[in-house]
This record gives structure tokens, sequence and C-alpha cells, in this order.
């Protein structure tokens, strides 16, 4: 099955399981898609570097619930809220100076990981990266969609260059 990435995700997919964290498991006779998996199990991540992804029995790889679970990660629930950011060249505030009174805006970034996090103080924030400096930091989801509107793709451009 093809979902359309402009489209909503289908009413039918409320039930979608995300993926989880995969340590410490056992690889026979587990399955995140059926009740009774019986044999080799197999493993995909979504995100290598935090062990995040599937675990699923042969009979539901053949059946394409693996695959399907995939599509709708990749085109509706990955990056969260900023899933429409993905790919994209973005701007993030720059992390105050010495004497900054105003958070400057930097281009020439990208969203990094797909996993949102929650921070210290119960914001959601997602791992960024900028290429050319090298640098990757967390930022707050709600300073992303401020800096990088939806509804104005075209906009989007650094405004300082490093
Ligand atoms: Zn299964």
């Amino acid at each position: 099955m093809i979902f359309n990435k402009d489209e909503a995700l289908p009413e039918a997919e409320k039930n979608y399981i995300h993926p989880r964290r995969l340590t410490m498991i056992q690889m026979s006779n587990n399955c995140m898609f059926c009740e009774n998996p019986q044999g080799v199990s197999y493993i995909t991540h979504v995100v290598l570097e935090e062990k995040m992804g599937y675990i699923y029995c042969k009979e539901c790889m053949d059946n394409n619930n693996v695959n399907q679970a995939l599509e709708i990660w990749n085109n509706y629930l990955s990056f969260g809220e900023v899933h429409y950011l993905k790919d994209c060249t973005i701007r993030v505030e720059r992390s105050p100076k010495i004497g900054d009174t105003t958070p400057l805006i930097e281009g020439g970034w990208k969203l990094y990981n797909p996993i949102t996090r929650i921070n210290r103080d119960f914001e959601p924030t997602i791992h960024c990266y900028n290429e050319r400096l090298e640098l990757y930091k967390w930022c707050l989801i709600e300073t992303i969609m401020r800096l990088n509107p939806k509804e104005d793709m075209s906009t989007i451009e650094p405004l300082i260059e490093l």
C-alpha cells in the first residue's frame, strides 16, 4: 500500500505500531505485529544509533505488515510535528553567546534524528545538525516550527550565513 504524503494518515492506521527501543531482546518467537510468532525474529531499525525499530517474525515480513509500518513511519510519523521539514534546509536559533541580547537565527541546518525527545523542562525537542559546521544540537520543536512555518516553505532561507 502506498500512501500519499500530502494526505493525512488514514483513519484505519490509528492502531499503528510505533517503533520501540530494541535492547536485550529475544531473537526468536518475538514479533511486534502478531500474537504467537514462531521461529527466527528479524529486526529493522528506524534509528540505528538509538536502537529504535521493529522486531518481527517471517510471517509478518511476508504478509507486508512490516513494510506498511515502515512506510507510515517514513511518510507521516518520523520527526514528529516537524515531519514536513524532513530533508529541508531549516533555520534554527543560534545558541546565545555572551553579549547577545536577542537570539540570532542561522540557516543551513537539517533535522537529524527522527525520534523526538522531551527535555527537562518537558518541552519536545529534536536533534538537528549542520553538515558544514559538523555541529549537532537539540532544538525546541516549537522554535523550529516558528522559524520554519509550514504555510510558507518558500521563505525558508538562511538569514545569516556562517
Ligand atoms: Zn509476526
